[in-house]
């Protein structure tokens, strides 16, 4: 990571349990089901940050990879739970 990244990096950054794992494409990447997929929610499941990390990729509409512990199909899912909620 260079010094620009980490003094942009939101401050929940530095406790994020995946930021110094080797594979970062793979968090990026995963899809739903995947291996990758499955290894990212296990260090979700320990992560400090869990909450914070789930509901930025949420408000951002991030559409790609695993954050807080879900991947696109969970947020898909819990959008459309959501929607449903508020209809
Ligand atoms: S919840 Fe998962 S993706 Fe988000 S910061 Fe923690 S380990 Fe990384």
């Amino acid at each position: 990571m260079t010094v620009v990244a980490v003094l942009r990096a939101p401050r929940w950054h530095a406790h994020a349990a995946c930021r110094n794992t080797a594979d970062r494409a793979g968090w990026i990447d995963a899809e739903p089901d995947s291996n990758s997929s499955i290894m990212c929610k296990e260090v979700c499941r320990t992560c400090p940050v869990r909450l914070t990390c789930a509901l930025t990729a949420l408000v951002h509409g991030e559409r790609e990879g695993v954050w807080g512990g879900m991947d696109k199909a969970d947020r898909t899912a819990l959008m459309i739970i959501g929607r449903d909620k508020v209809a």
